[in-house]
């Protein structure tokens, strides 16, 4: 019984790897540094997972941005626009790569990055690889063979890791009309043969190839191609042993396409498709092969310690039915979505020893994975590792801290009514209208503004202890004035207080929710060299306390314009944070939906008449099966409106998305049902409309005017023009003018000048109507 691991979070346990490349753009460090510190990761990672005792060791798993860009570099699929920049002058292959990642502006050249999009159903995010009809491909960059040399030399003869070419081909986009990807296939696999017949003869045994494309609704002729590529793979390498991997999901209508492939070895993700198990196991042509199954069992993808007996369970009915040669033991996906290394959690006031005891990073997870693969071989019952285990387990699924009989009651005791608002909309609407006076096309912004060096300046002093807490909200009273003078200024209808006393809007939040707790180092990569270290979700959550009356009370006291609450809403803090595995992401969902309500409520008891709910994570947790969507779907749309429905007709209930394009789920977010939705739509010139064609979005919207993600200053015109297509589909009492996304990231000048011609297209829009109902 081997065990294996199918990849090494990246950045460096201290994110030395984003210090290095953020250094390198800046021109501050030299290439040469730049790969020192990263084949000092790479020696790292091998080195742990040594001691760990894992048999088979992965290498070409690190990147220096992201996999399928390496991907895209070994098969040479790099679009003319790089090539020709850079190739050209300086035969520079890490200029050209991140030339690629990132963009390249010099003198009077201005190329954007590749375009980036979310890994499957995770918070990474990869470069899309560009494919044009009939496309030849050819080994460009040798970097999967300089890392398995590389680990040779230190006596390790790794397990390379390459993107199998399928999904590669499934993960890209077609740049021009007429052709499918798939077809590329044939001129795609000569490159892969190459390269593992290059890799075979430096002495690789194993190799994996990852298929997580095997895990999606797939077409029968995707499923065709999956046995045609390996198939050719096999007939041109027959020693080289190839381990299939697949995670994210059960095969489902995909397994025997995946038990029929001619490999070595599959691996199967137990942690989110147990139900793959039986099934191999009763699949009489898989089970009559000598291939081996690499059973997935301790979860790469969160943060908790994995149930040994659970896994255990898995190991011995593969094994009775397989023996104990053909199976293997492995994290169930790559460990590049969980934090490095809970050793270094060392704050026992943040995490404490309890807590800690219940969680495990990457680090443990590779020891996790080598202890139960010798827990198998014996009789664990009684043995020590396996005892401990169950203790803590035990201690997890028995503790205080955790179960709270009184939150589980309240959810327990939801009814339908408390999903719905007093009236309909229409007559919410109706009697909104007469409350709030609101003009025609009510202008607004989503929330922050400009987060200055001073800003964040004054909420690292508050931590530091420099400033009082006093003096820290004295200070951000001023801000919050200083804004709120600014937006009469400039005319806008519905305020805003700025955000200024929020570093995230999931980690504000989640600090003032039980429940939840924060690791010091719990990075984890996002994309390229950003990392974000998500909450933890580890109780029952309640809301001990109003966690933002005060400051939306204060803005609204200090002005005679209505200022928006503000709050992030269920759907999204439980998509950003790592969450409980002991209870089904619903309940999580409900359970936070109850205490934003009772935020939602309280605001409103302040005086607070028009309230955000800010939900951009909604369409990410998707499931990547179809058939699994509709489920989600409507849990997350109740989450939400458990969050919302607390308050009278006359309170103004808003959200706001942002990140994905809406279209498919639009009948999903009429159903949130929110008086006001602030949505995301410039960047693709409103395509969003697209959707409205068919189907009446029945409640207020302001599809964004403007792209906040760029310090361009939008035009007057352009922004009417914007309205005036809105306009054609959506009634002109339903429409709001308003930005793309919250303006945090955006320096002040080119907010104001922005958002002053925002206002002037409303107001010309206006004119014209009126002269239009005169006329
Ligand atoms: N209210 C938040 C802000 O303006 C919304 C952020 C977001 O949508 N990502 O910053
Ligand atoms: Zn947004």
């Amino acid at each position: 019984m081997l065990s294996h691991n199918l990849g090494y979070p990246r950045v460096g346990s201290q994110r030395e790897l984003k210090k290095a490349s953020e250094q390198y753009w800046a021109g501050k460090i030299n290439r040469d540094e730049l790969q020192k510190t990263a084949r000092k990761i790479r020696h790292q990672n091998w080195e742990i997972q040594k001691n760990a005792g894992i048999d088979l060791i992965p290498s070409n798993d690190f990147s220096l941005y992201d996999q399928v860009l390496d991907t895209s570099m070994m098969v040479g699929a790099i679009p003319e626009r790089y090539y020709q920049l850079i190739d050209g002058k300086s035969n520079n292959e890490l200029d050209l790569y991140f030339a690629m990642a990132r963009g390249f502006q010099r003198d009077n050249t201005d190329v954007k990055a590749m375009e980036m999009t979310k890994w499957f159903d995770t918070n990474y995010h990869y470069l899309v690889p560009e494919f044009t009809a009939n496309q030849k491909f050819k080994p460009y960059s040798d970097k999967v063979l300089l890392e398995f040399e590389d680990a040779l030399q230190k006596g390790i003869t790794t397990k390379p890791v390459l993107i199998g070419p399928v999904t590669y081909l499934l993960l890209g986009k077609e740049k021009e009309a007429g052709f499918d990807k798939i077809d590329l296939l044939d001129n795609l696999l000569p490159v892969y043969i190459s390269v593992l017949k290059e890799l075979s003869s430096r002495g690789a045994e194993w190799v994996q190839l990852d298929e997580p494309g095997l895990v999606l609704d797939l077409t029968e002729k995707q499923k065709l191609a999956f046995q045609s590529a390996y198939a050719q793979l096999r007939e041109a390498l027959p020693t080289l042993r190839i381990l299939v991997a697949t995670y994210f999901g059960a095969l489902e209508d995909n397994l025997s396409t995946a038990t029929a492939l001619s490999v070595d070895a599959l691996h199967i993700d137990l942690t989110r498709g147990a139900e793959t198990l039986p099934a191999i196991l009763n699949d009489e042509d898989f089970v009559s092969s000598t291939k081996k199954l690499s059973l997935g069992v301790v979860d790469g993808r969160n943060i908790w310690k994995n149930d040994y007996q659970k896994s255990l369970d898995f190991i011995t009915k593969a094994v009775e039915v397989l023996g104990e040669n053909r199976v293997m033991v492995a994290p169930s996906s790559s460990l590049l979505h969980s934090p490095h290394d809970l050793d270094l959690e060392t704050n026992v006031t943040v995490l404490t020893l309890e807590i800690k005891n219940w969680m495990a990073f990457a680090k443990q997870k590779l020891h996790e994975v080598s202890e139960i693969t010798a827990l198998a071989k014996t009789d664990w019952k009684s043995e020590n590792a396996f005892v401990e285990n169950q203790t803590a387990i035990e201690s997890r699924r028995n503790s205080s801290l955790i179960h709270k009989p009184h939150v589980k009651k309240r959810a327990e005791e939801i009814v339908d009514r408390d999903f719905e608002r007093l009236s309909t909309f229409p007559e919410r609407q109706a009697i909104q209208l007469e409350k709030l006076k609101l003009p025609l096309f009510p202008s607004t912004t989503i929330g922050s503004f400009p987060q200055t060096d001073d800003v964040r300046q004054l909420r690292a002093n508050l931590k530091k202890g420099v400033l009082t807490q006093d003096d820290y909200e004295d200070r951000i009273r001023e801000e919050i004035v200083k804004s709120l003078r600014w937006q009469e200024d400039l005319g806008i209808d519905v305020l805003v207080h700025g955000e200024f006393e929020r570093n995230d809007m999931v980690e504000y939040f989640g600090e003032s929710l039980s429940g939840f707790v924060f690791t010091q180092n719990g990075w984890v990569q996002s994309y390229g060299s950003r990392c974000v270290k998500p909450p933890i979700i580890f109780g029952d959550v309640e809301r001990p306390e109003a966690m933002t009356v005060k400051w939306s009370a204060f803005a609204q006291a200090n002005s005679e314009k209505l200022v928006k609450g503000m709050l992030t809403g269920p759907v999204t803090i439980l998509q950003w944070s790592f969450v409980r595995d002991d209870q089904p992401r619903k309940d999580t969902a409900f359970q936070i939906g109850l205490a934003i309500r009772d935020e939602v409520v309280d605001l409103e008891k302040a005086g607070i008449k028009v309230i955000q709910i800010d939900e951009p994570a909604i369409r990410e947790g998707l499931p990547l099966r179809k058939h699994a969507w509709k489920t989600y779907l409507t849990w997350a749309v109740d989450a939400f409106r458990l969050s919302a429905a607390g308050v009278a007709d006359q309170t103004q209930i808003h959200t706001h998305m942002c990140y994905s394009e809406f279209n498919d789920i639009i009948d999903s977010i009429a159903a949130m049902d929110a008086d006001v939705i602030t949505i995301e739509t410039s960047r693709s010139q409103m395509e969003l409309l697209d959707a409205f064609a068919n189907f009446n979005y029945p409640n207020e919207i302001g599809p964004g005017v403007y792209d906040i993600h760029s310090p361009r200053v939008p035009t007057v015109d352009e922004m009417v023009f914007l309205l005036e297509k809105a306009l054609k589909v959506i009634p002109a009492r339903n429409l709001w003018v308003n930005p793309d996304c919250g303006l945090k990231t955006r320096k002040w000048p080119e907010t104001e000048a922005a958002l002053r011609n925002m206002i002037s297209a409303a107001n010309l829009l206006r004119e014209s109507v009126v002269a239009v109902s005169q006329g």
